[in-house]
């Protein structure tokens, strides 16, 4: 059951998760009660640099609620983010990251995690990012933080300067979902970043010529310029994953390398994640 399948929403009792989902205080209680019942889990996704074939690891917040069976992200964090509780959340992934990159195999060495814009501006952010780091042993340089955006960002200025502060610290940055937002291009003009993720939804449609093949090519050389890495997300066809080598996209994310899956098969992981990227040379 812990199997992803692609978009579906996997329930054990749709029609109890269907109620419990239309009131939005009633998941937000149930998912306060989620750290302290340990109901979460963190599941990591490889991304393969497309020039070297090394890997690194998202790390995906999974939901078992004992009872509503597993909730996907999409429909629990933006509940989250608009009652504030997501600072909490993304505090405790922080921690459990840091955890699993202590005590997991080598592979997971270097891991990006999703933060809500919410969570960045949060006083108690880098204390707690510092802490995690040095109790586990881990420099600040292997953790990536993405940038996620669901609701709407409050203070641009207070942003920049966290993010500068971040990267000060060694961290990287990156802006997640890049495309989807009214407002992708004025980030990547004011915000100080390492990299930029290219929504799904590009990647999804690409086929040579068209819009989104020009739309990322056009990201791509405008990356290159301005000194930005770039990753794909949803690459799902052998043939998406070569338009997007040709286009020198840095990196390259999706099933056709891995699902997001549990840490304990990191080491299998990698090593498929590596064999499909060889495959296209
Ligand atoms: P995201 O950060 O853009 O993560 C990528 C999403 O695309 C993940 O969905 C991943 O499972 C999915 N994905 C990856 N490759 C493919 C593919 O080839 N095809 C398709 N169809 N999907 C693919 P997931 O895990 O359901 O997460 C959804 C969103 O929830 C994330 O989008 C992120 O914005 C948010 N999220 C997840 N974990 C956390 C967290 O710990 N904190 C915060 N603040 N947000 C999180
Ligand atoms: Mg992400
Ligand atoms: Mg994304
Ligand atoms: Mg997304």
């Amino acid at each position: 059951a812990k199997q992803e399948k692609g978009n579906s929403v996997k329930v054990f009792d749709m029609n109890r998760q269907t109620e419990v989902m239309r009131s939005k205080p009633h998941l937000v209680h149930e998912l306060k009660k989620a750290i302290v019942n340990k109901e979460f889990v963190v599941y990591f996704q490889p991304i393969v640099n497309a020039a070297t074939g090394g890997i690194h690891y998202e790390a995906l917040l999974r939901w078992f609620s004992s009872k509503l069976g597993p909730v996907p992200p999409d429909a629990f964090i933006m509940a989250a983010e608009e009652s504030d509780f997501i600072q909490e959340i993304d505090l405790w992934v922080i921690e459990k990251v840091c955890e699993h990159v202590a005590n997991s195999h080598e592979e997971l060495r270097y891991v990006s995690i999703n933060l809500s814009i919410k969570t960045f501006q949060s006083t108690e952010l880098e204390k707690k990012l510092l802490a995690a780091c040095s109790k586990h042993g881990i420099d600040p340089s292997f953790i990536e933080l993405e940038l996620t955006e669901h609701t709407l960002l409050e203070d641009e200025q207070l942003l920049i300067e966290k993010l500068g502060c971040l990267r000060k610290l060694g961290f990287k940055v990156a802006i997640d979902d890049f495309g989807m937002r009214h407002a992708s291009f004025n980030y990547l003009r004011v915000l100080p970043v390492d990299k930029i993720k290219i929504d799904k939804a590009f990647v999804q449609n690409l086929k040579r010529n068209s819009k989104e093949h020009h739309i990322i090519t056009s990201i791509l050389t405008l990356a290159k310029k301005i000194g930005v890495r770039v990753t794909a997300e949803g690459v799902e066809t052998v043939e998406q994953a070569k338009m997007l080598v040709d286009a020198s996209c840095d990196e390259l994310q999706g099933y056709l390398f891995g699902k997001p899956a549990p840490n304990e098969i990191v080491h299998k992981a990698s090593k498929q994640a590596r064999e499909q990227w060889s495959s296209l040379l």
